[in-house]
């Protein structure tokens, strides 16, 4: 999947998208991943790529030229091309959306700052405006972040065990189970013993539990839309009363 994310402050990304997995991927040619400069693209004598705001109020409004011309760069040779503004007021992103992703060749990301950028870019190239969350960041360069953290690691090759991304909370409508490794006691703390038997069926069952016992006390919202069985149900109202 090749990704260009277009934003004022490249140097923001040097460790994030260089280390670990995401480094891995890139490192193994699965992502392929470029940070463009926006202010590279200004054609005004200083560089400048913000502008005060028409009809007043405080902040700086990333003007269309810069972006525009970003925009036709990056564009060129795929005009197909899913363009994504990272955005307060966009979708929210969440796991059961992520996977809609993995299959796109190539992703623009455009990270605004300040005030945002100029209706007019969003007009004419945005496909897409995505939030991480409903609360206001400075800009667009940490969602683009957790947008390819949170992406990537589901396309195939990018994790050692596919088994990990799917085991995970939110991927089967539950929070994950408790984890333990070693040692089987610490500071007098033990692992459950039904980890330690080796009988496959047993751990499983406990995992489920404890995963609704985990949903239940952290994010019962969740437990609504879940298909539970008479057994599971049961749980529940014992964990509850
Ligand atoms: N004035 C904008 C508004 O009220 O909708 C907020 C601008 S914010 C201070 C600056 C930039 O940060 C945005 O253009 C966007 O790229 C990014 N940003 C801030 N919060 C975000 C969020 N929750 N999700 C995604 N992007 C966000």
């Amino acid at each position: 999947m090749k990704i260009d994310i277009l934003t004022l402050f490249p140097e923001m990304f040097d460790g994030i998208l260089g280390s670990s997995i995401i480094g891995r991927a890139r490192d193994s040619g699965i992502l392929d991943i470029n940070i463009i400069n926006i202010r590279d693209f200004a054609t005004n004598k200083h560089k400048q790529a913000d502008d005060y705001p028409y009809g007043g109020g405080a902040g700086m409004v990333m003007m269309p030229q810069p972006l525009f011309d970003a925009l036709y760069h990056v564009l060129g040779d795929s005009p197909s091309a899913r363009v994504i503004y990272f955005s307060p007021q966009g979708r929210t992103l969440r796991q059961d959306i992520a996977g809609e992703y993995i299959d796109m060749e190539h992703l623009v990301l455009l990270c605004g700052h300040y005030e945002g950028i100029d209706q007019r870019v969003i007009d004419k190239f945005v496909d897409e405006e995505i939030s991480i969350g409903d609360y206001i960041l400075t800009g667009g360069e940490l969602p683009s972040m957790v947008f390819i953290d949170c992406i990537s690691r589901l396309i195939p090759g990018v994790l050692g065990s596919s088994a990990s991304a799917e085991d995970e909370s939110f991927s089967h409508g539950l929070l994950e189970y408790p984890q333990y490794t070693r040692p089987q006691s610490y500071e007098g703390l033990s692992v459950p013993q039904v980890l330690l038997s080796g009988h496959h069926g047993e751990i499983e069952k406990w995992r489920r539990q404890e995963s609704i016992k985990n949903t239940l006390r952290k994010r019962p919202d969740l437990l609504e839309a879940e298909d539970l069985t008479e057994t599971e149900r049961r749980i529940i109202d014992s964990t509850e009363s």
